[in-house]
């Protein structure tokens, strides 16, 4: 039987690795395949800890619906019954800008307005600031395809404010980057795809929105659909559903892989940690891009070296839970905080106003705020207590807060969110030619290549395990001859 080696436990590893025994079944072939995990649990950086009924996410605590990847592998998995719709009642955004909180205008979508009149009785942005983005209406198309970065484009369709006080802080807040690194045609296909058929990001956005269906009302015990959605207990219930569709004997934690090196006549053999050595006719390398360059550099120095220049931004994600009566309710989901604003944080969530199940009753609210990513990196880095008391202070400034919290935890991203920045897709171009070349049966995938969001790594697991289990198709080779 061929044997396939899944080195990483996050969502891309256990997607591949059920994708592979799916895939495997389809094309009639029989696959064996084992799942190695350096770190004592599966999971990665989806992280979902409970205690005394809070439900605390470290790393991820929503996917969006638009990339309908996790919705079907939910259903696949018999999980669909644990999806969680945020609370629509809520759904505002606000901005901090003047050391005020500002609601994000109705009607915008992403970073473009498409409604006249909130968007014109907003006091976000300043009547020089509205007017420019409206010229968004007549200005011509950029003439050249070569890549801008996010802030550059942001700035010349709807100007430097809009940047400043809407696209600067929402990208630094989901993306943990910044914005005048970052890769139009890596993060943002979708603009480039907006300006060159229709021109006008607002004209565009129109017309999208017109044309969008309306989502299906759910079926009768099937959840709403959000635009943010997650699972009740948690992104931990997307882990656990995978682990439980796989054999645990498949899936091995505290197993560190160090390096992979060629097998003459095909095939990898991998050296791990402990001293033992795997063989596998196919690998897919799931870690993030600065492990997989170590795993490889014995194989292949030159796709090390494109894998390190992937830059991977450090963030930090506090948490603080609160008796109800000490936080002023703002109705809202939460804010975000453009870096002219000089803040230590860059955003907050009011995690149980977004999500129910958050906390065991209505007495607790769960705020989570974040620091590092495009700025400030050095932050992440601080102890626990010092990042609480930054958290403490900055939301006593903003929100008034003076009350104890009843539970803080801090979680610590260090290089660990990688940034897609000018030229990413020609370095992944330059990868995956070597890879088809020199290395065949060898896949990378992950958070590191086509998309940093949960839903673009199930695609990416996905992708992994149909071209594996091609690969093994056509070679028929085994590893245990
Ligand atoms: C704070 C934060 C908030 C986020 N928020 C969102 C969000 O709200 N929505 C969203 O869609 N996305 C979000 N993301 C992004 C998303 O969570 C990640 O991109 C995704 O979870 C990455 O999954 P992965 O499997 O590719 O990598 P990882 O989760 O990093 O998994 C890789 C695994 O490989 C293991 N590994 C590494 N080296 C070795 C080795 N040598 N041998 C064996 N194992 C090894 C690691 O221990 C790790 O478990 C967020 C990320 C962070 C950090």
């Amino acid at each position: 039987m061929q044997k396939v080696v899944i080195v990483g436990g996050g969502i891309t590893g256990l997607t591949a690795a059920y994708y592979l025994q799916e895939k495997a079944q389809q094309a009639g072939i029989e696959v064996d395949y084992l799942l190695l995990e350096q770190g004592p649990r599966l999971g990665g950086k989806i992280v979902t800890e409970t205690e005394n009924g809070f439900v605390v996410e470290g790393g991820p605590d929503c996917f969006i619906r638009e990339k309908p990847a996790v919705l079907q592998l939910a259903a696949k998995l018999g999980i669909s019954d644990k999806l969680l719709p945020s609370n629509d009642a809520s759904t505002g955004t606000f901005v901090l800008s003047g050391g005020k909180l500002h609601q994000l205008p109705d009607g915008l979508m992403i970073l473009v307005p498409t409604k006249i009149i909130p968007f014109a009785l907003s006091p976000l942005i300043t009547w020089p600031g509205k007017l420019r983005m409206g010229l968004d209406l007549i200005l011509p198309r950029k003439k050249t395809a070569s890549d801008e970065s996010l802030g550059s484009f942001v700035t010349r369709r709807l100007g430097k404010e809009a940047l400043d006080k809407i696209g600067e802080p929402l990208i630094g807040g989901i993306h943990g980057g910044n914005s005048q690194t970052m890769s139009l045609k890596a993060s943002f296909p979708r603009f480039i795809k907006m300006e060159e058929e229709q021109r006008s990001l607002i004209v565009a956005m129109l017309k999208a929105r017109a044309k969008a269906p309306k989502p299906a009302p759910p079926k009768p015990g099937e959840a709403k659909k959000t635009y943010f959605m997650s699972f009740k207990g948690g992104m931990q219930d997307l882990i656990a559903g995978l682990a439980a569709s796989l054999a645990p004997e498949k899936l091995v934690s505290g197993v560190k892989v160090e390096k992979i090196t060629a097998r003459k006549g095909g095939g990898y053999s991998l050296a791990l940690a402990k001293g033992e050595t795997i063989e596998a006719d196919a690998v897919i390398l799931t870690t993030p891009a600065w492990d997989t360059a170590e795993l490889l550099t014995p194989l292949d120095t030159a796709i090390a070296q494109e894998l390190l220049n992937i830059p991977q931004a450090s963030s930090a994600t506090i948490t603080l839970i609160y008796r109800k009566q000490d936080v002023k309710d703002l109705g809202s989901f939460g804010f975000v905080i453009p870096a002219s604003e000089g803040r230590q944080i860059n955003a907050l969530t009011f995690t149980s106003v977004k999500w129910n199940h958050r906390v065991p009753n209505p007495d607790f609210v769960s705020l989570r705020t974040f620091v590092g990513g495009g700025r400030n990196q050095e932050l992440a880095s601080l102890p626990d207590t010092e990042l609480v008391q930054i958290a403490r202070a900055e939301l006593a400034d903003i929100l008034g807060i003076q009350g104890e919290p009843v539970y803080s935890k801090v979680h610590h991203w260090i290089q660990s969110r990688p940034q897609y920045v000018l030229g990413h897709l020609d370095g992944l171009t330059r990868i995956e030619a070597r890879l088809k070349e020199h290395h065949a049966g060898l896949s990378l995938a992950g958070a590191s290549y086509r998309g940093i969001g949960v839903p673009d790594c199930v695609n990416d697991g996905e992708r992994a395990a149909t071209d594996t289990v091609a690969f093994l198709h056509q070679t028929g080779k085994s590893a245990a001859r």
